[in-house]
């Protein structure tokens, strides 16, 4: 018999062969029918059909259907597709019978047939909502794992908001083992903000706002699948982590897509809203946040700088020290682990890591600056201020005075709460913390502080080593005068 496409088969007679893969499956309770096996099934095409098998011809026939399979499908009966969870836009829906002949196929096709829906679409509310859909999206924002009682039975129950790569986000809301399965996701991804694919998801309202929800057992959900778009979104969050203040030395000049991005980035965080100290350590949700303070101190006690693999960047542990002796001069080696290269490694450098505590009006707390975000706040470099030395820190207490000049500055950061700090209370803001700018750049945009803003002396003195000297880098180069004082006179609207 000849295969025909999913697309072209009716209900007008049941002598068909499709040439189908398994997509999905799951059991259904049916009041009439008991237990079913439901499936969605996709043509190579990528058509899609809504499948059902009978209790009774789920031993003999479901079971030739594994999710993953492709198989040659013979004979089977189509009805309309109703109801308000459908799981395809095929205008029917298959049925096995009991001469419906599954056979193998040979081929092999890894596709998922995904139809995805951008989030803008979701909320237009153009969307019909019986037709389930599939969506990706990175969580942004998790609630907690509750336990409601629904109809007299405990069920889990998790709220989030996930973004897509437009930064359109949507609430959703899931139920049972997909709280779980999502909501145990989310505490081991390294940030806590998985890539998270919902198929066969139910556009729903809930008090009158649209949310997507499972569509109780029909939906798919799969955290960080490995699939282009979860690479993608990665890719994003890498470039959003980086400070907002790339201070670059000052021989080194910058180009105008680079100043650009800087600008984007701080324009982005400028749109998040202000908190206190008190407010900060107060949240209950994952967010970002501008958090303007005073460096009141620095804690010492952790030290100030680690040694960072080169190839890795992770933070390295020194084994040993090899001195040699070649053409009579003594050559001094230290070798580290790392962790991350598995492997001994020489070529390694110092870079910042300072906990600095912080204080406003209303509270104190500590944040932890790594590397390119303390950067932006000390003059000199750490390989500089370490002269050289690989040695590890002897006496803590002792800090270098580029570092001690930051103390009682008043700076502005963007602040990312993350889930540890909203469950676990921990107040220290660790891999969180983006350097806004300090206060002198963005006094039109702040709340009214009892800090009087006063020019700076030390190391934000003439010329300050952020975007504003490397303008004046720019501008040394006459091709871009013009462009440049275009993106100046859009800055001075921002600030
Ligand atoms: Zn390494």
């Amino acid at each position: 018999m000849k295969v025909t496409p999913l697309k072209d088969v009716k209900p007008y007679k049941s002598g068909w062969k499709v040439h189908v893969k398994v997509l999905h499956s799951w059991k259904q309770y049916n009041p009439v029918h008991g237990d079913t096996l439901e499936m969605v099934l996709s043509d190579e095409a990528g058509c899609k059909i809504h499948a059902s098998c009978k209790r009774t011809y789920m031993e003999s026939k479901g079971r030739l259907l594994p999710v993953g399979a492709w198989r040659h499908i013979q004979n089977f009966t189509l009805s309309p597709s109703t109801g308000m969870y459908r799981a395809t836009d095929h205008p029917f829906k298959m049925s096995i019978i009991q001469n419906t002949a599954i056979t193998r196929s040979p081929l092999i096709n890894e596709d998922m047939f995904l139809s995805l829906v951008d989030f803008q679409t979701v909320l237009s509310g153009s969307l019909k909502t019986c037709f389930l859909i599939d969506v990706i999206g990175q969580v942004v924002y998790l609630g907690d794992l509750e336990t409601i009682q629904v109809s007299a039975k405990p069920r889990m129950k998790v709220e989030f908001t996930l973004r897509d790569m437009n930064d359109a986000r949507v609430p959703c809301c899931l139920w049972g083992k997909f709280a779980e399965i999502l909501y145990e996701g989310c505490s081991k991804d390294e940030e806590g903000k998985p890539i998270c694919l919902i198929r066969f998801a139910k556009i729903g309202r809930f008090r009158g706002e649209l949310q997507i929800t499972n569509a109780f057992e029909a939906s798919l959900l799969l955290i960080n699948p490995d699939i282009a778009e979860t690479a993608a979104f990665k890719q994003m969050f890498v470039d959003e982590v980086k400070p907002l203040a790339i201070c670059e030395g000052r021989d080194e000049i910058l180009d105008l897509e680079e100043v650009k991005s800087i600008q984007d980035k701080r324009g982005k965080w400028m749109l998040f809203p202000k908190r206190t100290i008190h407010g900060l350590l107060e949240s209950t949700q994952v967010e970002k946040c501008l958090v303007e303070c005073k460096v009141n101190a620095i804690d010492s006690d952790c030290g100030w700088y680690y040694f960072g693999c080169c190839t890795c960047n992770k933070k390295v542990v020194k084994v040993g020290t090899l001195v040699k002796t070649i053409h009579g001069k003594e050559v001094t080696t230290h070798l580290w682990w790392c962790e991350v290269c598995k492997d001994n490694v020489s070529n390694v450098s110092p870079r910042f890591k300072l906990h600095l505590i912080v204080k406003d009006d209303t509270g104190e707390t500590k944040l932890m600056l790594l590397d390119q975000i303390a950067k932006g706040m000390i003059v000199e470099s750490a390989a500089t201020l370490l002269n050289g030395s690989f040695e590890e820190l002897e006496d803590p207490a002792d800090l270098p005075d580029a570092i001690l000049a930051v103390v009682g500055k008043t700076f502005t950061f963007g602040i990312s709460v993350e889930k540890e700090h909203v469950l676990y209370g921990s107040e220290i803001y660790k891999n969180s913390v983006n350097l806004l700018d300090n206060e002198e750049h963005i006094e039109g945009l702040s709340t009214p502080s009892t800090t009087p803003s006063t020019k700076k002396k030390g190391a934000w003195s003439d010329p300050p080593r952020d975007i504003t000297s490397t303008s004046k880098n720019l501008r040394s180069k006459t091709i871009k005068v013009e462009k440049m004082s275009d993106l100046e006179a859009e800055a001075g609207k921002k600030t």
